[in-house]
């Protein structure tokens, strides 16, 4: 992966969620997942809905663990094409990397080529004593995110099937004081949120890790569960989104750690789309009719954005929260008669192009349909390791792209 000028070398694992990593937590998007039509999206060929993006990899179906020679031929492999040496390697996959059997065998391997390693979202589940933390910051490693859920052992065991929670908070422990941790946890309301979550805090601040990301716990498919697995968790209201937003707010003042949340919200950068308040940033202006189809969350935002630089754009948004997770039926629900003859959905909308296109042509009026960027902003999962130059470049990058797409093709 390519960062600006800064490259990121990935040691795939691979992993199945749930099976890879001792069993199902209460609250994975990919528990109770069963065999699904492929949605269509960006990466399918126009004459054919479904490939294996939209098959597969989005339910990150991969077979299992990657035995230790593939992922090592494949590091090799990227590295060899790679312009020049990478600054950060990642360990991830799909199941659990602290699960996985050659991870310190994988960790000695690329320790060897003298660049920082990167645990990418470790629930720790696999770690059963402190020893494999030591021996994993022994080997280069200097960054972890990972996932905490809380503190409290008891609550770890029951809902995230740890079989070893005090040996896996040790580890976590053990990272602090040696890495750049960045702790996640999706907040269930009444279980790990209240005090339990200001414990949890209280303990990552005063071992030192950098940050945590709030995750909002989807149990709807409104709220992004596309796979045919709602409700995750019965018995569970969600939390709104104003409410996880101020959450965010509140435990971001109240402690030092830096802290995100996803969908929403960054305070201290002020993201996703920090450029509604930057009303200096440069972006084209345009004059031409278009509708923009974008998610529950984005929609207000743009709202405000359009009308300083596109005032003929109308966005239209869908009861689905977020944009990336939009499906046809999403789109089935809006009203034609909003639409103008133009309409951009969002660049990663699980839909397929042809699929869309005969929705919004349904009534008779021939619709120019177009893909917008893949991104317009960054959400907290992104933003808690960038700053505001970064995150305002990133959305600047975004818009400039779909104003210049609606130049081109607006009415
Ligand atoms: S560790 Fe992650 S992938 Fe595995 S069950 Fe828990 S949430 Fe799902």
């Amino acid at each position: 992966m390519t960062v600006g000028d800064y490259i990121e070398l990935l040691a795939d694992v691979g992993g199945k969620p749930g099976i890879d990593c001792r069993g199902f937590c209460s609250y994975c998007y990919f528990k109770k997942v069963k065999d699904f039509v492929p949605f269509g999206c960006r990466f399918c060929s126009p004459l054919s809905e479904g490939c294996d993006y939209c098959g597969r990899a989005i339910a990150e179906t991969y077979p299992g663990f990657k035995p230790f020679l593939r992922v090592a031929q494949d590091v090799l492999a990227t590295l060899k094409m790679s312009p020049k040496d990478p600054e950060k390697i990642t360990i991830s996959g799909g199941g659990d990397v602290s699960c996985y059997p050659h991870l310190i065998e994988l960790a000695e391997l690329l320790s060897s080529l003298q660049v920082p390693i990167h645990l990418g979202y470790t629930s720790g589940k696999g770690f059963d004593s402190r020893d494999a933390a030591e021996t994993l910051v022994g080997l280069n490693v200097r960054e972890v995110s990972f996932t905490v859920f809380a503190t409290d052992p008891a609550l770890r065991k029951r809902y995230m099937a740890d079989p070893s929670p005090e040996a896996s908070l040790e580890c976590l422990s053990t990272f602090c004081a040696s890495c750049d941790v960045y702790a996640a946890a999706v907040i269930i309301p009444g279980i790990n949120d209240g005090d339990v979550l200001r414990r949890t805090c209280n303990d990552l601040e005063e071992q030192g890790a950098r940050g945590l990301i709030l995750m909002r716990f989807a149990n709807q498919a409104k709220e992004g569960l596309i796979l045919g697995n709602a409700p995750i968790m019965r018995d569970i209201e969600s939390q709104s989104i104003e409410s996880f937003k101020e959450l965010v707010s509140t435990i971001n003042d109240d402690y030092k750690l830096r802290v995100t949340g996803t969908p929403l919200w960054d305070p201290t950068i002020g993201s996703p789309f920090y450029i509604s308040t930057n009303p200096g940033a440069y972006l084209p202006k345009t004059s031409k009719r278009a509708t923009v189809i974008t998610g529950a969350v984005a929609g207000p935002y743009l709202r405000s954005i359009f009308k300083r630089v596109a005032p003929n754009v109308n966005v239209v948004n869908t009861e689905k929260e977020i944009a990336c997770l939009i499906t046809l039926d999403d789109i089935q629900k809006l009203k034609l008669e909003d639409m103008e003859e133009t309409v951009i959905i969002p660049g990663r909308a699980m839909v397929h192009d042809k699929a869309v296109a005969d929705v919004l042509r349904a009534d008779g009026v021939y619709r120019i349909v177009r893909r917008g960027p893949e991104q317009l902003t960054v959400d907290g999962e992104m933003s808690i390791g960038l700053n505001c130059d970064e995150v305002l470049k990133s959305e600047v990058d975004g818009f400039t792209e779909l104003l210049r797409t609606i130049e081109a093709v607006g009415t």
